[in-house]
């Protein structure tokens, strides 16, 4: 394809040993399912951010950010463009950059941020074990639970403008206008470091808390492969009662199953396709609106797919 040649080598010339071509974007999710992506940035610096950004600018290709893929279904043909993970300079974590607060790159794997701050004696992070993504998907996603929430801890972030020929950006959290899920960062930029803010405790104290969050997720949540809640709660509502409920733990599409443990998470099964994870969410959704009127809308992001994301 002579478009994605072109952006392709132009990539490849600009950044040297961060560009792959035609990598299973399977390997880069928690769902272990999806089809190659044409051109896979592994971006260790601002400067690499930058040059994808003013090649963005030039050819338009479209483009993916992933970070740990925890809340993505990526089709099983893939991604026709360019995808962007980062590494290198924004796998760092900053503990003492100012009283009360920590900074850390937007690659770092969240439960490692809980980790990391709660040896240190540093307390609000602590809710991050339980969630797999990373800092950068969490300031997108406003990621949490226990209680507790991104928008709660986050005191500002920095990005790349990829739409915007590689600009960077600062973000106030109070800029971010987070809500249930959601943020108003812009959709293509990406999240490079962000600042939270923390308070004294104890290591010991921090890290009881840490591990009584691990302790609940594997009592109430499956192992195995997939990608979180795949439909967001309804307000005053939970998406896992109302589809237990509906009678659907244990449905099957194919190697994909509504989890028997949570009724919220869909488990691929080896062997299992992303169609088929696709189509569970769909029938559940259809099923749930026959039963009861609701209409969930999912979570999940869904990267590749023709049909409308799933649609009922
Ligand atoms: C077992 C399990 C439990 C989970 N529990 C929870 C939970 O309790 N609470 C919760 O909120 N979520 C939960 N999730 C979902 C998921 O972990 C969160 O949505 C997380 O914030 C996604 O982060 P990620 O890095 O994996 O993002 P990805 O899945 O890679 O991407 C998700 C979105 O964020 C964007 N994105 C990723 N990185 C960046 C970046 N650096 N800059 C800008 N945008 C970016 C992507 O483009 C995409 O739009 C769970 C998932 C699993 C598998």
């Amino acid at each position: 394809m002579a478009a994605t040649q072109t952006f392709a080598a132009e990539l490849e010339r600009l950044l040297p040993g961060e560009v792959e071509r035609d990598v299973p974007l399977a390997s880069l999710t928690t769902y272990h399912l999806g089809g190659p992506v044409e051109v896979l940035v592994r971006a260790r610096s601002l400067d690499a951010l930058e040059a994808v950004g003013r090649v963005v600018a030039e050819h338009g290709p479209p483009v993916l950010i992933v970070g740990r893929g925890s809340n993505l279904l990526v089709a099983d043909q893939g991604f026709a463009g360019v995808a962007v993970v980062l590494g290198g300079d924004f796998e760092d974590i900053d503990l003492a950059v100012a009283p009360g607060r920590v900074r850390a790159g937007g690659a770092v794997p969240l439960p490692v941020l809980a980790r990391r701050t709660a040896h240190d004696g540093s307390s609000g992070l602590e809710f991050y074990v339980g969630i797999p993504g990373s800092v950068g998907g969490a300031v997108r996603m406003n990621a949490g639970g226990h209680g507790r929430e991104t928008a709660e801890v986050l005191v500002r972030a920095w990005a790349v403008d990829l739409g915007g020929a590689g600009r960077a950006v600062e973000y106030e959290a109070a800029d971010l206008r987070f809500g249930y899920r959601h943020s108003a960062l812009g959709a293509l930029e990406i999240v490079t470091r962000a600042e939270f803010a923390v308070s004294p405790a104890t290591a010991d104290q921090c890290e009881a808390t840490v591990a009584e969050v691990v302790r609940w997720r594997r009592e109430h949540q499956p192992g195995g492969a997939n990608a979180g809640s795949v439909f967001r709660n309804p307000p005053d509502d939970s998406a896992g009662r109302i589809i237990d409920a509906a009678g659907l733990k244990g449905l099957r599409v194919g190697a994909a199953v509504v989890s028997p443990k949570h009724a919220n998470f869909f488990q691929a099964e080896p062997g299992a396709t992303a169609d088929d994870v696709f189509r569970l969410v769909t029938e559940v959704r259809r099923r749930v609106h026959d039963a009861t009127g609701i209409d969930l809308q999912p979570e999940l992001k869904f990267v590749g797919f023709e049909q409308e994301k799933g649609s009922r």
